[in-house]
This record gives structure tokens, C-alpha cells and sequence, in this order.
């Protein structure tokens, strides 16, 4: 018998997570398992904010995926996803057309402008290593060139558009490396501003009350100002617009404020909300019996709160690890074995620079130091899951 062809679109947290529990579940010549990305490295999207602000080394939050897959049971192609074809059953690459019994798509999210002017052209939103390490050198610039220049004040002033997960943990590590940058420039510290806007009423919705009070009122000590229940309006070279009216010229304007499902699903011909396709309880795409939407790309709905999970993490890989699953049942015959997906969700962990942090864990609150070791330990436990002891070692933050 012709062994299925499995392809996975993506070697983030949700695609990577399933070609390793192919390679861990699958017999020898049971499928063939394509592992295609753009990249050859996995980046560790959940800590990218350390080194756009600057305070741990790119390198760090990436790794070889030849270095964590065998190549006997998982094939890797680096190369640009174009397009998906369902009607032929192909995903149209920049240099291959690959024909597929199973498609996998975990291409990751891209920034939601919700239609500002001048958000994709004037402000830094790519959350990738090459996006994070453009952000580490363009701050460094700004503090040179304020340094020739130092009428240019507004050089000095960083703002950042969402007060969500990403925007809070960058904020805070930017505000941890100011006085070294300051230092390192002779600037004076005082002429630095970090401002979070945002148009919820409260910074970190996700977190209940008490916890954001303590996130605001540490990052408040550390400098950071809040512009809380006012949206950006526009991005321009200047800066931004708010929707009051107000300008704020700044250097640096940072989006953090929203992603939508990668743009070549809604390409393809995928029904979409918000660039995600609504999946159902065995992760398939409307319509297609073959054709699974994992991670950042998928909305899951809570059928008891009727609302979509929010992309994290913790549900990709969790996605990537059932689905991989379902699908060697699949191949063996014994499709009734296959689970629906029930999420777990263990916490949240907000990081607040290198010494302060929250969790959320049920009805557990921590804080502080407690908060960072876990934060740690969340991140280490994850290297260890897909590169064992070595990893750790090689890439963890301790
Ligand atoms: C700064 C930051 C902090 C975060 N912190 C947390 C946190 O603490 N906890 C948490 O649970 N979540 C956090 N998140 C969210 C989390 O990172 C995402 O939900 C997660 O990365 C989604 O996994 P994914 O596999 O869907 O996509 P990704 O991990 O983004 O992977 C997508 C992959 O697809 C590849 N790709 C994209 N387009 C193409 C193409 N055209 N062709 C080939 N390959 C392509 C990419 O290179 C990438 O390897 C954070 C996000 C950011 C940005």
C-alpha cells in the first residue's frame, strides 16, 4: 500500500508540536510526513520580546529544526507556503507543488490593523526574529541619532499600541533596558518615554483585577506611561493619532495590539473570521474532511461560553499534539479512537521584565519572583518537550 502523505504547513508552536508526535507515534513506511516552513529554524514566539527589547540574544529564541526532527520519518522542505489548493489536493510552494492526503496548516498569525492608516508602513509589528531583531537595532538608533541630534527629543519616545500579553511583556523589558541604553549613551534617563496606549478600558483584560493593578502600578514605578480606553487613530512618520485628537510623536511605534489567522488561508478560498478559520471539534476546516487548521490560525469556539479561544501557546501545541494523534489513528483504521479537542488551560503567566511577573492559575494569584520562576519553568518545560536536556541547556533563560 502507498503510505499517506501527511503535510504540515508551519513549524511553529502548533505544526512543530505535530510533526514530532508523528515522528514519535508513526511506524516505519505508515506515512510520509512533510514538514514545510519558511524558515529552518523554530522560533520561540512567546519570548520574542526579549530580544526586540534587546535583553537576551535573537539566537536564544531559535532553534534548527533539523536538530529536533529525524529525518528518516519527517521530511523537511524550507520553503514560502503560496498558496493552498484544495479542489487538487496541493499546496503551491514557492519551489515545489506538494500533493497531500493530509493537510496540516499552522502558519501562525500576522498583525490585525483594524484598518488604521499607516499601521503596517510606520510601525514595527512583526513578530518574527528577523521583525525582532530590526526593533533591537532601530531603538539602539534612536538613542545614537538623538545623541547628533539632541533637539530630536521625540527620538526618545517609544510608543507601544495594546496593553494585551505582547505589548505588557515588551513594555517591560524595554523599560528594564533604558537605564543601561541611557547609560550606554549618556542620555538622561528623564528624556526617555515608554507609553502604552490602548483602547480597552484596563491593560491585560485577561487578568483579573487585582493582578492588573499590580502589573500597571510596577510598570508605572518603572516609567512607563498608560493611555488606557483610547484607540490609535492613525501612524504616521511622526507618530501616532490618537482617536481623542491628541498626537503623539514618537521614533519608535510599536503594534502589539492584535493578530488575525496568516492571510494566505483567506487566499485559498477558507472561510474566515478574522483571517482564522472556525474549526470544528476535530480541528478540520469547513467542508474538508482532510484538511486540519491548527494554532493561531484556527478559532475554537468554548462551547459552554460560546466564545472563541484567544491564540496562545498552549493551545497550539496542544492542537498540534491531538490532531497528529487523530490522524495516525486514522491511517490505521481505527478512526473511532480519535479524540474532539478539549483544551486545557493550566494559567496564564505575564512577564514584567526580568524581575517581576503575574499568574493567573485558576483561582491562584502569584506574583513576583514565584511568578518568574514559573514563567521560567513554563518555557523550560517546553524546550525539554521538543529538544530534551540539551536544549535546555543550550537555549533556556534561567
Ligand atoms: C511577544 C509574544 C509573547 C507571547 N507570549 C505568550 C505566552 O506567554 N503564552 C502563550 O500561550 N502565548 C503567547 N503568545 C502567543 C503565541 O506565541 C502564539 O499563539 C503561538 O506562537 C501560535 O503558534 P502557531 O504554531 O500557530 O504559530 P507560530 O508559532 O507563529 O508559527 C508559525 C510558523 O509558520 C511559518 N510560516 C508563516 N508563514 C509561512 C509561509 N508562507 N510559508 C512557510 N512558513 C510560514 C513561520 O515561520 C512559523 O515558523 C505570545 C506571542 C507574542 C508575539
Amino acid at each position: 500500500m502507498i503510505p499517506p502523505k501527511i503535510i504540515i504547513l508551519g513549524a511553529g508552536y502548533a505544526g512543530l508540536t505535530a510533526a514530532l508526535t508523528f515522528q514519535k507515534k508513526l511506524r516505519t513506511k505508515e506515512a510520509e510526513v512533510t514538514l514545510v516552513n519558511k524558515n529552518e529554524y523554530h522560533y520561540f514566539t512567546t519570548r520574542l520580546h526579549e530580544p526586540a527589547a534587546g535583553t537576551f540574544p535573537h539566537d536564544k529564541t531559535r532553534v534548527d529544526i533539523k536538530r529536533l526532527i529525524n529525518r528518516k520519518k519527517v521530511q523537511l522542505i524550507q520553503d514560502n507556503v503560496v498558496e493552498i489548493r484544495t479542489s487538487d489536493r496541493v499546496v503551491v510552494l514557492e519551489n515545489h507543488t506538494l500533493a497531500y492526503d493530509y493537510l496540516i496548516v499552522g502558519l501562525g498569525a500576522e498583525p490585525e490593523t483594524f484598518g488604521i492608516p499607516g499601521l503596517m508602513e510606520y510601525t514595527f509589528n512583526r513578530w518574527n526574529i528577523n521583525g525582532v531583531r530590526q526593533l533591537r537595532e532601530y531603538i539602539e538608533y534612536q538613542f545614537a541619532t538623538y545623541k547628533n541630534d539632541p533637539k530630536r527629543t521625540e527620538l526618545l519616545t517609544f510608543v507601544v499600541g495594546g496593553a494585551g500579553l505582547t505589548g505588557i511583556e515588551f513594555v517591560s523589558e524595554l523599560a528594564d533596558r533604558v537605564p543601561k541604553l541611557c547609560k550606554e549613551y549618556d542620555v538622561d534617563t528623564s528624556l526617555v518615554r515608554l507609553i502604552t496606549v490602548e483602547s480597552a478600558p484596563v491593560a491585560l483584560p485577561g487578568f483579573d483585577p487585582g493582578l492588573r493593578n499590580y502589573a500597571t502600578s510596577a510598570l508605572e514605578a518603572k516609567g512607563v506611561e498608560f493611555i488606557l480606553g483610547t484607540p490609535i487613530k492613525a501612524c504616521n512618520k511622526h507618530g501616532v493619532v490618537l482617536a481623542s485628537g491628541k498626537e503623539i510623536r514618537a521614533g519608535t511605534v510599536v503594534w502589539a495590539a492584535g493578530v488575525r489567522g496568516n492571510s494566505i488561508i483567506e487566499k485559498s478560498g477558507f472561510t474566515t473570521t478574522r483571517g482564522r478559520v472556525p474549526v470544528d471539534g476535530y480541528l478540520r476546516a469547513p467542508g474538508h474532511e482532510n484538511v486540519f487548521i491548527i494554532g493561531d490560525c484556527a478559532l475554537f469556539t468554548d462551547q459552554r461560553t460560546k466564545r472563541p479561544y484567544p491564540p496562545t501557546a498552549q493551545i497550539a501545541v496542544q492542537m498540534g499534539k491531538l490532531l497528529a494523534e487523530n490522524i495516525v489513528v486514522t491511517i490505521r483504521g481505527t478512526k473511532h479512537k480519535r479524540k474532539p479537542f478539549k483544551p486545557v488551560i493550566y494559567g496564564t503567566v505575564a512577564s514584567l521584565g526580568r524581575e517581576d511577573a503575574i499568574g493567573q492559575f485558576g483561582k491562584k494569584r502569584v506574583t513576583g519572583y514565584p511568578a518568574v520562576i514559573i514563567k521560567k519553568a513554563v518555557d523550560l518545560r517546553y524546550l525539554f518537550a521538543i529538544g530534551g536536556i540539551r536544549l535546555v541547556l543550550k537555549k533556556g533563560r534561567f
